[in-house]
């Protein structure tokens, strides 16, 4: 049964579904069969988007880069093996990049955007849940190890901060959490001293698991490095804003970042720039999109804007654009400085709605419509995502006052609504 089909806690009582690997699956064949459709349903889901995109007309060697890279096993054992790092769950991205880099660990961002993974999710949970978490549900049932990551939870949505307890119910074997508090309001005084502290513990922290002492000179060369990731995002946005560059394309380069290595995924990016440069721009009128995160192999809004021959020139998904937003102004280069620096980064850079006043979530919007010129904004709302879907009633006034035509499309990973999605969508491009 499905978590769709019945999703009733208080009629499900749930209970604890997985050990650890080695001794669940002789003790519990159940749970052994449910595992193995999960895999395979998953892994099918994986292959037809990766499928799709590689049967594009516009399919070129340089997105394969990533195309391979995703049909790679996923799960944190073979990525241990292959990049010889521990691996280390985050949830969201507000914490500094950076500090993985300089500990040598590799993040894996815990957001799951499989359909199969969400149906594949134990029975029991609530029936409008974020359906990213329900989706990473599912994926811990396919990969127990998933669950037995050390995890870093910044305290974001109330979906993200209560996921603990979720996974805890439903998992017996887990690993630790780290969470890392998000000041609510943003401009209070104290906000960045508080949040200075939360990342400087976070740092302390991350040492520990790694076993590892870097200083400032290591922080320094991670910095860097992010730094020239950031410019090779930026070159392909910027390309995106000429209509150079497919969504498709931009969301599996951003979702492909915590599957590689820093310094691959710059070149691979950089390739691809090399290649979008001669590309001619997208007929169709240009849009811009926001809300909730849009999470490979999830693409289906994606397809549909393109289907329609609409572009979409820009986005401040935390899944998108927002992977690599801020660069990190360096001003004093002692260990106390450089921490300072990446919590100012994360702290001011961070567009996600949680925070009291979301006002500033106007900004890069506007900067976008300067730069490429597009009269629409796409709001994806996730069914179950509170902070977007109250966000979205302030920005609609706010666009509109800016004379912005908005579109609010609440949809979830299902493939029902493709229809009823296209239709509005062809409605907004009416009036742009
Ligand atoms: S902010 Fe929305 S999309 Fe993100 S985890 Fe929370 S509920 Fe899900």
């Amino acid at each position: 049964m499905t978590s769709s089909e019945n999703n009733n806690p208080s009629e499900n009582p749930a209970p604890p579904l997985a050990k650890t690997q080695a001794d669940s699956e002789a003790a519990n064949p159940r749970l052994e069969r449910l595992r193995a459709r999960a895999r395979e349903r998953i892994d099918q889901e994986i292959k037809s988007e990766l499928a799709a995109l590689t049967a594009r007309p516009d399919f070129h060697q340089t997105v394969g880069y990533f195309t391979n890279l995703l049909s790679q096993d996923l799960s944190p054992k073979a990525m241990k093996q292959r990049f010889g790092r521990e691996i280390v769950g985050l949830m969201c991205l507000q914490v500094p990049l950076e500090f993985f880099l300089a500990l040598d660990l590799q993040p894996l961002r815990l957001y799951g955007g499989s359909l199969s993974a969400a149906k594949s999710a134990p029975p029991g949970l609530p029936a409008l849940m974020c359906p990213i978490l329900r989706s990473l549900m599912g994926e811990i049932i396919k990969d127990p190890a998933l669950g037995e990551l050390d995890w870093i939870v910044p305290t974001t949505c109330d979906w993200v901060s209560g996921f603990e307890s979720l996974r805890n119910l439903f998992f017996e074997a887990a690993g630790s959490v780290r969470v890392v508090e998000l000041p609510r309001r943003k401009e209070y005084p104290l906000a960045g001293e508080r949040w200075l502290s939360e990342v400087a513990g976070l740092w302390e922290y991350l040492k520990k698991i790694s076993k590892r002492r870097p200083g400032r000179k290591e922080l320094l060369a991670a910095i860097n490095s992010m730094e020239k990731a950031r410019s090779a995002l930026g070159r392909l946005s910027a390309l995106r804003r000429k209509g150079q560059v497919p969504a498709v394309y931009f969301f599996l380069v951003t979702f492909s970042f915590f599957f590689d290595s820093v310094p691959d995924w710059t070149k691979a990016v950089n390739d691809l720039c090399d290649r979008f440069q001669g590309q001619k721009p997208a007929p169709g009128p240009g849009l811009f999109l926001t809300g909730s995160p849009i999470i490979f192999p999830n693409f289906k809004l994606l397809r549909l804007v393109d289907e329609l021959g609409l572009t979409i020139v820009g986005d401040d998904m935390c899944s998108g654009e927002r992977l690599l937003f801020r660069h990190v102004a360096l001003k004093d280069t002692s260990e106390d400085g450089i921490l300072r620096a990446l919590a100012e980064t994360t702290h001011d850079g961070c567009l996600c709605p949680v925070y009291v006043e979301n006002k500033r979530r106007l900004g890069p919007i506007m900067e976008a419509a300067r730069e490429a010129d597009f009269k629409g904004v796409v709001f994806h709302l996730l069914k179950g995502c509170h902070p977007y879907e109250m966000d979205s009633l302030t920005l609609e006034r706010d666009l509109f006052e800016n004379d912005l035509r908005f579109v609010r499309l609440e949809t979830d990973y299902a493939p029902e609504d493709s229809l009823n999605l296209m239709t509005r969508l062809e409605a907004f491009r009416s009036t742009l």
